[in-house]
């Protein structure tokens, strides 16, 4: 809806842009209706660019009177929305200012802006512009002068605008804090926004309504064996007992989760998803961003935090840095949620040799910084060693091919055309077998059916990364594996769900449809980086500890930046349950803490 909304918008616009020149449009690459007038840098008109994005077509729309570049406006409606839309917003007015294409890609949007960067080359060039001439054009006030400073001061400084941060702001904020939250991206989401499968919760109303007989005992057993019992029993504990209330919040504050399905690691069908199963990340993070802005809680992006100043054994403030500034917030409380640091190279490598060059899932604002910087005030860090992989990822793209897709029935299967896993078993594990397959690669197989019913597969084939064949023959000879072989194993997978029997792997979970109904599909797969599952050591109440074992005063983190919650392994469904109910924790013990100290 919201999508279409903005196409509706974008078309306003281009309608109004076009309407507003007075020069008849060129068609991207056709001569110019009109002649340069004496002395003018450019031929005056409307051009049209195309270049292709990350979900599809993007239509660059540039005006030029005789010596500027008076418009540019991006069309590209399939980009992800709050990762890609950010670009198609923050970019064409960058061109403008600078009155050239030589602009900065926005961060975490990188695919988006360079197909801008190419639509806008495209138009200028058929306007007969050479844009290698297009210099830069600098604001004279920004030309080698120090940053202005600007004070800010609130009773809490929620640093990272992900799951857990906007979490905790919009609780705060409930309790009668005032907040700032910093954001080091133009954006906000995280590696939240990416999250595609659903939220983990035990004894929820739609569990009941479908009969499912989950417990928190259940929920608790499943994550400590998914995460080889290294995880803090405690926090498991604290994050289970309260993640149906987790959803009821997120009910309450216009996000109603409706479907469930079965995750890797899971007894029971606990993971809750948005309607139709589509991605959760996007949908929550909508959500709380529409809260954000309806409860007027200032938002800084593109701001970084650099520091905690820490006065008589207390937090007092932060440091960061912005685009335009320098910020000091002075506050009583922080609630460090900058993620993990699985975007960070060195540091996988740091703690994990083996990890060295494989490709990330993550958001590029994943690089560990909060962990940094709460060590440098004392913080004590945990199982920083424990990195997850995630088994099926395209590695072209490093598009993450959610667990649902196995949830909901797809089977894995090797080169030779044969399963060789329980493919719903832990992450770890899964990625393992896949890396120990001829090639160190699988495919995913499904059917018309799993489409049907999972949302989030529209998404992989706007990216042009699955193959599609009206049979299964046809499919294998697309994947160049033997198409016997694949049709025996589908067959035999098949048979094991309608007879009930035994599975060859000892799956028993995913099992509800066959693959059956055409067309068939597949997407190559191999393990890539995906959570880090060691961080910053928090306590049930989400207080920092120090490496002396104590709370650090006014200090406290929820997310992907703590550890211990997900020991070993986080089985899928766990993060999003973790930001919400420690996200929650958090902004209740800070307001707990500011109103009592
Ligand atoms: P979680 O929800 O588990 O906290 P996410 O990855 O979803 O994790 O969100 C973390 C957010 O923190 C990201 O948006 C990231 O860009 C932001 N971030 C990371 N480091 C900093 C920093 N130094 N200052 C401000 N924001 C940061």
């Amino acid at each position: 809806m919201k999508r279409r909304i903005v196409a509706i918008a974008m078309i306003v616009i281009m309608a109004f842009v076009l309407m507003s020149c007075s020069k008849k449009p060129n068609e991207g690459g056709a001569t110019p209706s009109v002649t340069p007038s004496a002395g003018g840098r450019f031929t005056p008109g409307t051009y049209e660019g195309k270049a292709s994005g990350y979900g599809g077509e993007i239509t660059a729309t540039v005006v030029l009177t005789n010596d500027r570049i008076e418009s540019v406006v991006a069309f590209g409606p399939n980009e992800t929305e709050n990762i890609g839309s950010i670009a198609i917003r923050d970019l064409p007015p960058e061109i403008e200012q600078k009155q050239s294409v030589q602009v900065d890609t926005v961060s975490g949007a990188t695919t988006t802006s360079k197909a801008i960067i190419e639509a806008v080359t495209a138009a200028l060039t058929s306007a007969g512009v050479d844009v290698s001439k297009l210099a830069p054009v600098e604001p004279e006030a920004t030309k080698g002068a120090a940053l202005p400073e600007e004070m800010i001061a609130v009773d809490v400084c929620v640093i990272g605008a992900g799951g857990a941060g906007m979490t905790a702001a919009i609780e705060a904020k409930a309790a009668g804090l005032s907040v700032v939250i910093l954001e080091k991206m133009p954006m906000a989401g995280g590696n939240t926004v990416k999250a595609t499968g659903g939220i983990n919760a035990a004894n929820t109303p739609l569990q009941k309504e479908l009969g499912i007989a989950d417990s928190v005992e259940s929920f608790v057993e499943d994550t400590m064996k998914g995460g080889n019992y290294l995880n803090n029993e405690a926090l498991v504990r604290t994050m289970a007992e309260n993640s149906a209330d987790a959803i009821a919040w997120l009910d309450s504050i216009g996000a109603p989760l409706s479907t469930l399905s079965f995750s890797g690691g899971a007894t029971f069908k606990r993971m809750h998803a948005p309607e139709g199963g589509a991605p959760i990340g996007n949908y929550i993070m909508n959500t709380f961003l529409n809260n954000i802005e309806s409860n007027g809680i200032d938002i800084r992006y593109n701001t970084k935090a650099t520091k905690i100043i820490m006065d008589q054994g207390k937090v007092s403030g932060v440091i960061a840095k912005g685009k335009e500034k320098d910020y000091k917030i002075a506050c009583e409380a922080v609630i460090l949620a900058t993620g993990g640091f699985g975007a960070n190279e060195a540091m996988i490598e740091e703690y994990d040799k083996k990890l060295a060059g494989y490709k990330t899932t993550n958001a590029p604002g994943a690089t560990g910084d909060g962990i940094v910087i709460a060590q440098d005030i004392g913080a004590n860090v945990v199982d920083m060693d424990q990195i997850q992989t995630h088994p099926t990822v395209e590695q072209e793209t490093s598009i993450m091919i959610t667990e649902s897709v196995r949830g909901q029935g797809a089977i894995l299967v090797n080169r030779n055309g044969e399963r060789f896993y329980n493919e719903l078993s832990t992450r770890n594990l899964v990625s393992n077998a896949i890396l120990q397959q001829e090639g160190s690669y699988a495919y995913l197989i499904f059917d018309q059916q799993l489409r049907e019913n999972l949302s989030a597969v529209e998404s992989y084939i706007n990216a042009d990364i699955v193959k599609e064949a009206n049979n299964l023959s046809e499919l294998a000879n697309d994947i160049n594996v033997d198409p016997d072989k694949l049709v025996s194993t589908v067959a035999n997978w098949n048979k094991t769900i309608t007879e009930k029997g035994q599975d060859l792997y000892n799956r028993t979970t995913g099992m509800d449809t066959t693959i059956s109904k055409a067309p068939y599909y597949a997407i190559k797969v191999a393990p890539a980086i995906h959570h880090t599952m060691g961080g910053v050591e928090i306590n049930t109440k989400a207080e920092v500890i120090s490496t002396d074992g104590k709370p650090i005063n006014g200090l406290y983190a929820a997310g992907e930046v703590t550890g211990g919650i997900h020991g070993a392994n986080r089985i899928g469904g766990n993060a999003v349950c973790d930001i919400v109910v420690f996200g929650r924790i958090a902004a209740k013990s800070a307001t707990e803490y500011i109103k009592t100290h």
